[in-house]
């Protein structure tokens, strides 16, 4: 009658290693808006219904802070949401981009069971990122860059470094009324796991599987929290359909007229360096809030805004260049690092070169006279394709917003450069060279906008400029060198930083 001794300390319980399939976390990237707390309501109801752990230790809310939401939004969620999650101690992570360069990698804002707030903003912003490069958000190929930039790759990124190559569960909160971004979602996660040879993770979309359009989803949160939820998104996102209708969106600006003159200045700024870069595709911001007199604190707002911003004299130039035709296809292959010219733009080095026409005076000089040749003959013509747009931004001058004007008008007459003005934006400008037609193409000008665009043009900018345009360099002196930004693009190594001073990180002290 043996009997085993007492154990002095419980034995960890053996491990049967790689025959039991562990369970795949459950990530819910968390917008703040009504979609994905429906979701989250939804998973605090009844967890076990949605194959979470009844105590949601599975479960991570991850949320990438822009840095530019409203403030109403991130008040609703701090106020009525957070609450809910740190009574059941879900785990909430906060990330954001670190600085400009993907190299410069994610930081983990907060990581913890316990959040109290959604963070306001990162280090770098996206409103950041569009003024230092004098532009507006974009789409580039049907795709917000922005979100990309600012969401998608921060989460994908977090996600790398969290799970490695285990598998885990994608929530995203596409309603009822949102099958075909499923589909294509779905379909791109495919493809995904396809190229990567595993699955790294698996979408999931519980608004449609429950059937919810948007209007179940407002209802449904505004029954559970008591409070209307407004959209989520940034206070100067262009898009519609992220974007409240335009009525909702102009009653927030007027609600924050600062947030406003911050969107408006942006817009500005955007369309002195670029006329047609307006927030919205064919009309400005400005434009349309004009049209409601109930705007006008707003736009006050903006031109005080102004007026207090520090204001630069910004040298533009631009080149279009040709794109690729047909004929350059045919005899120059896939690749063509010089898509050919054509004869009818703006006299260029190249076109000097080949069609250089001089006239002889009565005391023998010869002047050069401006490009004539009408592209008729075999091998100068053909139908200019347009192709990529470059440009040069360089600063001349920085002062206050008056003096930047007078400055623009003296020199200006210095220069004998007459002023115009834009046709939507009304800023002027001097242009000093104006665009011909067709491709390659040049422009330059010198205008007056708030300070805050860098210095940037592409490496070879200057060669070609001079190539097409006979000029060398800018034509007033920029008051700082270039410096260039590496080039990050496809940087693999991006870092994902937790510091521990900026959040205690219980989540990973209770792992
Ligand atoms: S809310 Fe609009 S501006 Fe902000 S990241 Fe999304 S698409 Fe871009
Ligand atoms: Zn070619
Ligand atoms: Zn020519
Ligand atoms: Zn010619």
């Amino acid at each position: 009658m043996s009997s085993a001794p007492p154990a002095l300390f419980t034995l960890p319980a053996p491990r049967s290693p790689a025959s039991r399939p562990v369970k795949p976390m459950t990530v819910l990237s968390y917008g703040l808006g009504a979609d994905s707390t429906a979701i989250l309501l939804m998973y605090l109801e009844d967890p076990v219904r949605y194959g979470l752990e009844p105590d949601l230790s599975d479960l991570i809310v991850l949320h990438a802070v822009t840095g530019n939401e409203w403030p109403t939004s991130l008040s609703y969620v701090d106020r009525l949401v957070l609450p809910l999650l740190a009574e059941r101690r879900v785990r909430v992570v906060q990330v954001a981009r670190m600085g400009f360069s993907d190299s410069d990698g994610v930081l983990v804002l907060e990581d913890s069971r316990a959040t109290r707030h959604i963070h306001q903003a990162g280090p770098w912003r996206l409103s950041d990122w569009l003024v230092t490069g004098g532009t507006v958000p974009q789409m580039a190929s049907g795709r917000r860059t922005c979100s990309i930039r600012f969401k998608g790759w921060c989460l994908d990124h977090w996600a790398v470094a969290e799970f490695g190559q285990r598998a885990f569960r994608r929530v995203i909160g596409y309603h009822a009324g949102e099958r075909k971004r499923m589909e294509k979602d779905t379909k791109i996660q495919n493809r995904l796991n396809e190229r990567a040879g595993r699955v790294i993770c698996e979408p999931s979309y519980p608004l449609i599987e429950a059937g919810m359009d948007r209007a179940a989803v407002e209802a449904y949160v505004l029954q559970r929290l008591g409070e209307p939820i407004q959209k989520s998104y940034c206070t100067f996102c262009p898009f519609s359909g992220v974007c409240a209708s335009r009525d909702r969106h102009e009653a927030r600006l007027r609600e924050h007229p600062d947030l406003a003159a911050e969107a408006l200045a942006m817009e500005y700024a955007s369309m002195a360096l670029n006329e047609p870069m307006s927030l919205y595709g064919t009309r400005s911001l400005y434009e349309q809030l004009t049209e409601d007199e109930r705007n006008d604190a707003v736009l006050t707002a903006f031109e005080e805004r102004l007026d207090a911003s520090p204001f630069s004299l910004y040298e533009v130039r631009r080149l279009y260049l040709p794109g690729r035709t047909k004929d350059c296809r045919h005899h120059h292959g896939d690749r063509c690092a010089r898509p050919r010219w054509w004869c009818r733009t703006e006299r260029t080095a190249a076109c000097r070169r080949e069609h250089a026409v001089f006239e002889t005076g009565a005391d023998g000089t010869r002047t050069e006279l401006p490009p004539q040749c009408a592209g008729l003959d075999d091998g100068c013509h053909g139908n200019p394709v347009k192709g990529p747009a470059w440009r040069s931004v360089r600063t001349v001058w920085e002062g206050p917003r008056l003096e930047a004007e007078f400055t623009l008008m003296r020199w200006g007459r210095e220069d004998g450069v007459q002023l115009r003005q834009g046709e939507r934006s009304m800023i002027k400008r001097l242009h000093y060279l104006d665009r011909g037609e067709g491709y390659p193409a040049a422009e330059a000008y010198l205008v007056a906008a708030p300070s805050g665009a860098d210095d940037k043009n592409r490496e070879s900018f200057e060669r070609r400029w001079t190539e097409f345009t006979g000029l060398i360099g800018p034509r007033w002196e920029p008051i700082r060198p270039l410096v260039s930004h590496r080039r990050t693009r496809g940087s693999r190594t991006v870092p994902v930083i937790r510091p521990s001073g900026v959040a205690h990180v219980p989540a990973l002290a209770a792992a």
